[in-house]
């Protein structure tokens, strides 16, 4: 009965080498869980808009009038959200999109604020708030996806 247990007592690397490519899969154990930490990780507006549902005013965000082939990301968790080849303009002055990257990526709910019912788009992995999707969108889907520039981080790579 001999039992290795070659890492009895020496402690694993954790911080010295954090820089593991934590990138294309698996989930990111380093995400924020609560309101203080994702406050210390997102810029004011970006805290605003994705975790207190806010809305910046039109016309004022990075990527409403942005052209560039890429992927927008989720400025909170790094998920791909939505693709320069799903962007139009809409006229609204925020991104708008006629679908997202993935069904999967995206969630919604009722939103009954503002004295109507609107539905709210969320990223489905860390339930960040991007934006409202009304079904007055082009075809094929006929629906636009408005969301905030601050919900969102462009990604010039791995456009598809
Ligand atoms: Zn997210």
């Amino acid at each position: 009965m001999s039992q290795h247990d070659a890492s009895a007592g020496s402690r694993a690397p954790d911080e010295s080498g954090r820089a593991s490519a934590a990138g294309e899969s698996g989930p990111r154990p380093s995400l924020p869980r609560s309101d203080e930490e994702w406050r210390e990780k997102l810029t004011p507006e970006q805290y605003q808009v994705t975790r207190r549902g806010g809305t910046e005013r039109a016309f004022t965000g990075e990527y409403h009038d942005h052209k560039a082939d890429g992927t927008y990301r989720c400025v909170c968790c790094g998920e791909p959200l939505f693709s320069s080849d799903n962007k139009y303009d809409s006229g609204s002055g925020w991104p708008s999109f006629h679908r997202p990257v993935d069904e999967e990526s995206v969630a919604s709910r009722e939103d009954r604020s503002l004295f109507t019912v609107r539905t709210e788009v969320l990223c489905a992995k860390c339930d960040a708030h991007l934006g409202h999707v009304f079904p007055d969108g082009p075809q094929p889907t006929g629906l636009r996806y408005c969301i905030n520039s601050a919900a969102l981080e462009f990604d010039p790579e791995d456009a598809t």
